[in-house]
């Protein structure tokens, strides 16, 4: 099997150089270069940060690559869609405030912010699939109308795909809400009524008035609830589960697809960072401690190989001690499963491989 080629640089600013540009030469190395970008509108995918989250990447970063972009005779804009999830990011009005609060407006960017899917999340393009868990994604449509895809991503733990990579950012990052609820579909929970102590906590996380509580226990309304997964992370007593053992693989199955809608068909190009890998995703309004030190920047024409070389390089870290991960007791040479045993990030890498979109095959090209 031919191997994809990933890049990588250290944190390590030797000389002059300062970071941005380091990630700039590292993207040239990597042969951003090649693609054609002259008058093409060029969607720089990434995630803005839930505000409270301190974990996201800088907006620093992303005005480098626009600049970049610009440079080549590009029209870059900076793009995310809309959340599920209660907080500030639902609608396009308060996903932009978000952004702009979080460093990415117009000014320190250097270009447009657009939330891809609408004002209220509904505006997507529908694409055929006809996958093995999804026939048509539901992309937001701002996304679909570029000319040239990049993902710019944060690489961090995630509770519900281990890790939170280049597909997540790509596959449910650009899923509209419609596209959303059908990836976290199979993650519809019910709530363990024996053991619920009664405590309300959940009822706070969902953003579809779904649960209630009744004789002092929490139930959930399966026709109101999205799947979105919320308040299986949010009950302190863990008694919140999917109903569905095979949700773990079905997600990372179907983010896998909805990546392959988005990437198919135009050029395209993937850049993650592996720093402040916080356990959890940049939707909370909160982050805890990094799980391992800053590890470097990546990046690839492949978004499979991709997300195995970030994987494979936190997981040879050692984990800081004051962190979720240091509390761990038993390893096993998996981060990702020590902190979420039930995700499956290798099933959905798999997938990946055998739907065309990649491989796990990769040569790591080391640059100073
Ligand atoms: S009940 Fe839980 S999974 Fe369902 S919509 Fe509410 S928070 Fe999301
Ligand atoms: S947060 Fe958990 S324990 Fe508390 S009411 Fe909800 S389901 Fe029950």
């Amino acid at each position: 099997m031919t191997k994809s080629k990933v890049y990588f640089t250290d944190f390590r600013a030797r000389g002059d150089e300062n970071l941005m540009e380091k990630l700039v030469r590292l993207c040239k190395a990597a042969g951003m270069e090649t693609i054609d970008f002259k008058e093409q509108f060029t969607a720089i995918k990434m995630h803005f940060g839930e505000p409270g989250n301190l974990a996201f990447l800088r907006p620093n970063y992303a005005k480098a690559i626009v600049d970049y972009v610009a440079r080549l005779g590009g029209k870059p804009f900076l793009t995310d869609c809309n959340t599920l999830y209660p907080g500030a990011r639902r609608n396009a009005l308060d996903h932009l405030s978000a952004a702009y609060e979080n460093g990415f407006s117009p000014f320190s960017a250097g270009c447009h912010v657009i939330i891809a899917d609408g004002i209220k999340g509904m505006d997507h393009q529908d694409v055929q699939i006809n996958g093995e868990v999804v026939r048509v994604a539901r992309i937001g449509r701002a996304i679909m109308d570029a000319d040239v895809f990049i993902s710019l991503t944060h690489f961090k733990g995630h509770e519900a795909t281990g890790f939170g990579g280049t597909l997540k950012n790509i596959g449910m990052g650009s899923g509209s809400h419609e596209g959303k609820k059908e990836m976290h579909a199979a993650e519809k929970p019910a709530v363990d009524r024996d053991a619920c102590v009664g405590c309300e906590t959940c009822l706070t996380a969902c953003a579809h008035d779904a649960i209630a509580m009744s004789e002092g226990k929490a139930f959930i309304d399966t026709g109101k609830c999205t799947g979105c997964g919320r308040c299986i992370t949010t009950c302190p007593y863990g008694v919140i589960q999917p109903m569905d053992k095979r949700s773990a693989e079905i997600i990372v199955k179907k983010i896998a697809e909805y990546t392959w809608a988005v990437v198919k068909d135009r050029p395209c190009f993937h850049i993650s960072l592996i720093m402040d890998v916080s356990p959890f995703c940049d939707c909370y309004a909160n982050n805890d401690a990094p799980i391992v030190p800053d590890v470097g920047m990546l990046a690839s024409f492949d978004p499979v190989a991709l997300d195995q070389a970030c994987a494979e390089l936190v997981n040879q870290q050692t984990p800081n001690p004051n962190s979720m991960l240091g509390e761990v007791k038993e390893h096993h040479g998996d981060h990702f499963h020590a902190l979420f045993a039930e995700t499956e990030w290798q099933t959905g890498l798999a997938h990946g491989e055998k739907i065309g979109l990649g491989t796990r095959a990769y040569e790591l090209i080391t640059m100073r």
